[in-house]
C-alpha cells in the first residue's frame, strides 16, 4: 500500500553537497546578463554586486600618516637624541599649499594620523617618543624608512578591482564602495521562491487548529531563510495530501525561480510530492541522503529551456528547467535541510558566488553517543568565546520539536562514522549562514 519511491537515489552527505553545487554552478554559468537593478548604498547590506566595483584613484590617494607625531627623515634619527627644526603643521585634510614642500635634512613637521607625509620626510615618529621645545624637536626613538606611512596606491592602485561580481555585499565592502565614491550599486535582483507546505492536517498559522491538526510553521522558517538567503518568499496555499491538488499547487510553484516543497517526501501513503513531481516528468538529482535530521530529502529540476539570462532579461522564450527541494516536513529537518542544500542554489540563482558552509570548533561538554551511518546535524547551545568555546547538545524530541532548535544556536556536526564522542573532544559546529 506504501507508495514506492521514484528511482531512490540516496546519496552520502557530500556527494548530495557536490550534486547541488554542480548544479549551482551551472546556475551561475547560465546567468551571464542577469537581471539587475541599481540600489542606493546605504541599501544594499546583503544585496549581490553585479557591477564590479573599482579604485578611482589611488588608495591612499598620498602618502598617509597613521601616527600622530612628525614626519621626518629616517636618516636624521641615526644618532640619539637627535634635535630637529619644526618647519610646519599637517593636519588631517590639510590643503596643499600649507604643506611644507619639502622636509631638509635637520627638519621636521607634526603631522596627525591620516595627514599626507610631505616630500623628503620617508618616516613619521611617533609624538610618545619625541618632547617639544620651542621651535625644535627632541626624537629619542629612531625610525626605518617608511614607518608609520602607508605608501600612496598601497592599497590599490587607480583602476584596481576591489569588489566583484558575485559578492555578497556586508560591512567592509559598503564602506569600500563609499570610499571610491559608488553610492549608488547595480545589484542583481532576488529570485522568487516558491514554497509549498504540504499536509492535510496543517493549517494556517493564524487558523484555530481542530484537536489534530498542526499550525503551518515551516512556511515562515523558511521564508526568514529565503530572505536571509537573499531570495523573496512567496508563499502558496497549503497543498492536500492528494495527487491532482498537490499537481496543481506545483504547476503553479515552478514559475518562480525555485520551488521549495515541505513535507510529503517520506515513506508513508500519503507521502505523494515525488509522484507528483515525477507527472511532471521532473528529473531527480537524489531522494535522499544520509543526515539527521532531513533524510528524505528529494532535489530535482523539472521543466527545460532557454539559459537562465534569456528569462530573466525578460525575453518570451520558454521558461528554463525550475530546480525544486523536497523538504521533509518536520519543522527542524526542513531549517536544517534548506540550510545544507536548498541555499547553495537560491544564493546561486541570486548570483551569489559560491561559499563554505560556516563553522567552527567549540570543545564537547557533555560525551554524545550516536548510530553510525548518517552525518548528524544536532541542535545545540554554543557558549563561551574563542580558545573558551564550548558545546551541549540542547536536549530534544527529535526533528519535529521547534521549541529546541529555538532554544538552540548551532548544530553539533557528528561525521557518520562515529558513534561516541567523548566530552572534552573539540567538534565541528555549523552556524547557520546569515
Ligand atoms: P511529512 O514530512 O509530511 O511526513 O511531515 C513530517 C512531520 O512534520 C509531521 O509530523 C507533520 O505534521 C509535520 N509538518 C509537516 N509540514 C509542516 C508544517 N508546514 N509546519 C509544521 N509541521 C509540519
Ligand atoms: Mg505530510
Amino acid at each position: 500500500m506504501f507508495a514506492p519511491p521514484v528511482n531512490s537515489t540516496v546519496l552520502s552527505f557530500e556527494d548530495a553537497r557536490r550534486v547541488v553545487e554542480d548544479q549551482a554552478a551551472l546556475i551561475r554559468g547560465s546567468m551571464a546578463i542577469g537581471d539587475t537593478e541599481s540600489v542606493d548604498l546605504l541599501a544594499t547590506a546583503g544585496r549581490v554586486l553585479y557591477e564590479p566595483v573599482a579604485a578611482d584613484r589611488d588608495l591612499p590617494p598620498f602618502p598617509r600618516s597613521t601616527r600622530d607625531g612628525y614626519a621626518v627623515r629616517s636618516a636624521d634619527l641615526v644618532q640619539l637624541p637627535a634635535t630637529l627644526e619644526v618647519i610646519g603643521e599637517i593636519k588631517a585634510g590639510e590643503t596643499v599649499e600649507k604643506i611644507p614642500a619639502n622636509i631638509g635634512s635637520g627638519q621636521t613637521a607634526a603631522i596627525m594620523t591620516g595627514a599626507p607625509v610631505p616630500d623628503g620626510a620617508d618616516a613619521v615618529v611617533m609624538v610618545e617618543n619625541t618632547s617639544l621645545d620651542g621651535r625644535h624637536v627632541v626624537v629619542t626613538r629612531s625610525v626605518i624608512p617608511g614607518e608609520n606611512i602607508v605608501a600612496r596606491g598601497a592599497e590599490a592602485r587607480e583602476g584596481a578591482p576591489l569588489l566583484d561580481r558575485g559578492l555578497r555585499l556586508n560591512e567592509a565592502g559598503i564602506a569600500l564602495a563609499a570610499s571610491v565614491g559608488r553610492i549608488r550599486l547595480q545589484v542583481y535582483k532576488r529570485p522568487r521562491v516558491a514554497v509549498l507546505t504540504t499536509g492535510d492536517e496543517i493549517v494556517d498559522a493564524s487558523a484555530t487548529p481542530g484537536p489534530t491538526q498542526i499550525r503551518n510553521s515551516n512556511s515562515y522558517s523558511l521564508a526568514s531563510q529565503i530572505r536571509h538567503a537573499g531570495g523573496e518568499p512567496v508563499l502558496l496555499p497549503i497543498a492536500p495530501d492528494e495527487l491532482q491538488g498537490l499537481r496543481h499547487l506545483i504547476e503553479e510553484g515552478l514559475k518562480a525561480d525555485l520551488l521549495l516543497i515541505t513535507g510529503g517526501v517520506s515513506m508513508g501513503r500519503y507521502d505523494l510530492v515525488e509522484q507528483a513531481l515525477s507527472e511532471l516528468h521532473a528529473e531527480f538529482f537524489f531522494t535522499g541522503a544520509k543526515i539527521q535530521p532531513g533524510r528524505p530529502v528529494v532535489f530535482g529540476r523539472c521543466g527545460a529551456g532557454a539559459p537562465f539570462d534569456k528569462l530573466r532579461a525578460g525575453s518570451s522564450l520558454e521558461k528554463p528547467a525550475t530546480y525544486f527541494f523536497g523538504l521533509p516536513g518536520n519543522p527542524v529537518s526542513t531549517i536544517v535541510t534548506f540550510e545544507l542544500f536548498a541555499r547553495p542554489v537560491l544564493e546561486a540563482l541570486a548570483g551569489q558566488s559560491p561559499r563554505n558552509l560556516l563553522f567552527l570548533h567549540a570543545r564537547l561538554k557533555k560525551e554524545i553517543r550516536v548510530k553510525t551511518g548518517l552525518k548528524r546535524f544536532l541542535p545545540a547551545m554554543l557558549s563561551g568565546e574563542f580558545e573558551r568555546s564550548e558545546v551541549e547538545l540542547v536536549g530534544w524530541q527529535g526533528s519535529g520539536d521547534i521549541a529546541a532548535i529555538a532554544r538552540a544556536n548551532c548544530y553539533i556536526v557528528i561525521p557518520e562514522d562515529r558513534n561516541h564522542i567523548p566530552a572534552g573532544e573539540w567538534v565541528a559546529v555549523m552556524k547557520s549562514n546569515c
